[in-house]
């Protein structure tokens, strides 16, 4: 339920390796967006042959449900290219008008493939039996071998090595879950665990699913959740089996936290005293008093000593009310009886199996003001001064016990759009379940809310942690990235908002029958939000929705910006050359038609189970876009950064990772792959810097640790590097190497002045052709230039006046040293933001524009823009209209700019031959 998510963070875990599976919205072959495909349809699959949903079929199917299946798809292995001999069963339903779904999980080699299940839908009974619809995820590329050939102990070792924290990860445990494939391309055999650590901040538990590459020794994905250990104390299923003989259905009474007295159906135990479990209904609902144990202590499942909620008497004490105990236990009967009512479900697993509720619990001594489902059984917050028990608000009962329904069917993955599916379907019955209870109008502006009856204080709207009519929509809003898991909080409003408006355009029952089915008979646990719309329309075409039913339900998905494509209507005007880059914003550099940029390079094992730190590493590519990225960097357990390239060579430093391999080294290498990498220099007691080359010259600076003095050198064709003069005390910065030509900004300190000088040096001359001070006019105000970049035949910088000007000015100089124009003046609109940073080719100019905070925080559309003028001067136009943050501009030829976008919510390198304009 809780809006602010404390799993997001909660292990400290880098946040590069969550959502690192490709899998975007499938291409349409769907039908337009507003109108229903005619039957039969098939939408195809994405990255498969298998596709992602067939309806309107009408096929005979003879025998048992899962062997009809297997025989159909077998059958007709054209259409599906599915081999059956793959297929686990994994879970079936079936429903009172008849319907059956057979639930499959894909296995390669026998190995489960994460998240891929294909579901076959079958109606009719006997000789009447048909198959109606096929769909889901299977992948058929899928080709990886599945032999593990890094050591078991070194793959628990970087499961637990993802836990940041040095405390957390020294008390972490890692559960093995075996192998699994992530269907990613080829496919990439991992080893699965749960991660099993305190919250470096809070405390609390903290769980993260860890998927460790079995053959590379790499963390692959990691996602977190509140999954609970797998041992220590009983699940938490007292009343189940054996645990609930001796027990006598009885009825009594208890007070609410509201105070008020409510009938309740409760258990008499053999010595004649009461507990609160509730055996009217086939799934025993049991209810425990944690009396302010810590929410940790759960995590286990229910301590051996705690027994549920008790009373000598059927008429339970004050506490029950005050606990939240016997809220719990009616509203999870209520929320039993909706979905049995309502779908015919039997209880959370649909098959009568124990629902536990935790209530009273604490988080370090404080009242917790929160709720979640652990994957076995809802824990409950005492709320405090502010807040009721959480288990007094029936949408958050609904919401998370909700949880307990998906985790048992689709299942759907607590990550990226599928966890924002997970949390939108636990909002959208959990608020069905409390406006149905309360029979409200769906047109009633409090029907929105989610959460709002928690507070003890302060208004509905004020209280509630999300309202499903907040219209936010998938392009407008859709934040992405590492936060919240890829958004799953964030984005849940998106996905619950349509599923929201077909409640209310539509009417509420036929809308909970079609998200009920979409959830039970149709999603996957990888599945997107289109897919999430395909799965809606396919049930409501089971259902018998007219065409204008399913019209509506076409239209409330397009409100939120859900169909086919939506990913490239976020409005990125630029093209993607490699993904997930990189967290730290390093960066990247071009030139001659190429691209260099680092990204993060998990450990490979090195030896018998040691490891070592995650590094960096570089790449390179066309900046066409064509072909796929290369390494670079040598695999040597080194951080490689800082490049520089002239598309032909890249040149760049490394930085050892170990107390025996502190060492600092300047590296170059052939772009091509074609030729070794070489040590351009190996540091000792110095640190190298700003390398750069250009044909064959190559610079770098060098500062000595001893003497603080920061030198230049410069290898000219090849030859040694030899070192330039300075005069003392002068430091050198940016440097630049173009066409002959070395530059770089000069700065040193002149009595109470510090000048900054742009300076020019020719490598044929031997000597410094040209340096214009930032200041040099008797009586101009005081300036600091920095940033210079060779271009066009000149010298560009930026110069920031003192003072608190916010923005910069760009000026060029002749490299002859003959005079100083002013392409952009600092006064002029969009002119750069002070100390930023700029890029040249010989045609264009690229400076970045930081963004201003909005009064209510931060928004994507906020965050940093770039933007080029044309390098002898002119208008600067925007170079591009995404909407999230642009940042690190590096220039190619002529207008062509990569940088590193954060639009889609992660850190990618994108390119645009030219400016955009206005957006
Ligand atoms: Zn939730």
């Amino acid at each position: 339920m809780p809006r602010r998510s404390r799993t997001s963070t909660a292990l400290g875990i880098g946040a590069t390796t969550v959502v690192a599976l490709a899998l975007a919205a499938p291409p349409a072959l769907a039908g337009p967006a507003a109108t229903p495909d005619p039957v039969p349809s098939l939408v195809a699959g994405q990255d498969t042959a298998a596709p992602q949903l067939v309806t309107g079929l009408a096929e005979p199917a003879v025998g048992s449900p899962a062997d009809a299946a297997r025989a159909h798809l077998a059958a007709h292995a054209d259409r599906y290219h599915v081999d059956p001999g793959e297929l686990a069963e994994v879970g079936s339903e079936s429903t009172a008008d008849g319907r059956r779904t057979v639930r499959f999980e894909q296995r390669h080699d026998g190995v489960p493939v994460f998240g891929a299940q294909y579901l076959v839908h079958l109606t009719g009974e006997g000789a009447g039996q048909r198959v109606e619809s096929v769909g889901g995820k299977y992948f058929t590329g899928l080709t990886v071998p599945t032999t593990a050939t890094v050591p078991a102990a070194a793959l628990r070792d970087l499961a637990l090595g993802s836990v940041q924290d040095p405390k957390a990860r020294a008390a972490a445990t890692a559960e093995d879950h075996g192998l699994v494939v992530l269907p990613d391309g080829a496919g990439r055999l991992a080893q699965r665990f749960t991660v099993h650590a305190a919250d470096p901040a809070t405390g609390a538990p903290a769980a993260r699913e860890v998927f460790v590459d079995a053959t590379v020794g790499v963390v692959a994905l990691a996602y977190d959740t509140r999954a609970p250990l797998p041992t220590g104390g009983n699940a938490g299923s007292a009343a189940d089996g054996s645990a609930a003989a001796g027990l006598e259905p009885a009825t009594g009474t208890a007070p609410d936290a509201h105070g008020n007295s409510a009938k309740v159906n409760i258990a008499r135990l053999p010595d004649g005293s009461y507990q609160l479990t509730d055996l009217t209904r086939p799934a025993a609902i049991t209810t425990y008093d944690a009396g302010g144990r810590d929410e940790m202590d759960f995590g286990g499942g229910i301590p051996a000593d705690l027994p549920p909620a008790h009373s000598p008497g059927p008429d339970f004490p004050a506490s029950a009310g005050t606990s939240g105990a016997t809220d719990a236990s009616v509203n999870a009967g209520i929320v039993y009886d909706f979905y049995h009512d309502r779908f015919g479900r039997n209880g959370l697993d649909g098959k009568g199996g124990a629902i536990t509720s935790v209530v009273n619990v604490t988080q370090d001594g404080a009242p917790y003001a929160n709720a979640y489902w652990d994957g076995k059984k809802m824990v409950y917050g005492s709320g405090g001064p502010n807040y009721y028990p959480f288990s007094a608000a029936l949408d958050i009962a609904g919401h998370e016990m909700t949880h307990g329904v998906i985790s048992n069917t689709a299942d759907l993955a607590g990550m990226g759009q599928a966890g924002a599916m997970n949390e939108g379907i636990a909002d959208y019955f959990g608020n069905a379940i409390e406006v149905t209870a309360r029979g409200m109008s769906m047109n009633d502006p409090a029907a929105a809310l989610l959460g709002e009856s928690k507070c003890r204080t302060g208004t509905p709207q004020a209280c509630a942690d999300r309202r499903m009519d907040d219209h936010r929509t998938t392009v407008d809003d859709y934040l992405g990235g590492t936060v919240d898991n890829g958004g799953q909080h964030l984005n849940a409003t998106i996905f619950s908002g349509a599923l929201w408006d077909v409640r209310r355009t539509l009417d509420p029952l036929t809308a909970d029958r079609v998200v009920y089915r979409a959830l039970t008979a149709y999603l996957t646990p990888l599945d997107d939000f289109v897919a999430g719309r395909n799965a809606a329309l396919a049930a409501g075409r089971d259902l018998g929705l007219s065409h204008a039913q399913l019209r509506t339900v076409a239209a409330a998905f397009d409100a939120h910006g859900i169909k086919p494509g939506w990913e490239s209507r976020i409005g990125m005007d630029s093209r993607t050359l490699a993904r997930n880059l990189s967290y730290s914003m390093a960066p990247p550099a071009a030139g001659g038609g190429h691209w260099v940029a680092m990204a993060p390079a998990p450990d490979p094992v090195k030896g018998t189970g040691g490891t070592r730190p995650d590094t960096t590493a570089l790449y390179t590519g066309s900046t066409t876009g064509r072909g796929a990225p290369v390494r670079l960097s040598p695999d040597d357990g080194r951080y490689h950064s800082w490049p520089a390239t002239d598309g032909t060579t890249a040149v760049w430093k490394a930085i050892g990772t170990t107390a025996q391999n502190h060492s600092r080294e300047l590296l170059a290498a052939p772009l091509s792959g074609a030729g070794p990498v070489r040590s351009l220099f190996l540091a000792d007691g110095t640190e190298p810097g700003s390398p750069q080359v250009s044909g064959g010259d190559i610079a770098f600076t060098v500062n000595d640790f001893t003497t603080h003095r920061t030198s230049i050198r410069l290898s000219h064709d090849g030859a040694p590097a030899v070192e330039l003069p300075l005069a003392d005390g002068h430091h050198p910065d940016d440097l630049t190497l173009k066409d002959g030509y070395l530059a770089w900004t000069e700065s040193w300190q002149d009595g109470q002045q510090y000048v900054t000088a742009p300076t020019v040096y020719s490598i044929a001359a031997g000597k410094v052709t040209a340096q214009y001070t930032a200041h040099a006019a008797p009586g101009a105000a005081a300036s600091t230039a920095s940033s210079a970049r060779l271009a066009g035949g000149r010298l560009l910088w930026l110069d920031t006046p003192d003072g608190a000007t916010a923005r910069a000015s760009i000026r060029s100089g002749a490299l002859d040293g003959s005079g100083v124009t002013e392409v952009l003046a600092a006064d002029s609109p969009n002119a750069p933001t002070r100390g930023g940073s700029l890029t040249a080719s010989d045609q264009a100019v690229t400076y970045k524009v930081e963004g201003t905070k909005p009064a209510g925080g931060w928004t994507n559309a906020a965050l940093p823009k770039l933007w080029q003028l044309p390098t002898g001067g002119g208008t600067p136009q925007r170079l591009s209209c995404d909407r999230g943050g642009q940042d690190q501009p590096a220039a190619d030829q002529g207008t062509r700019v990569v940088w590193l976008d954060s639009t889609p919510g992660r850190t990618d390198l994108v390119v645009r031959d030219r400016a955009a304009g206005t957006c």
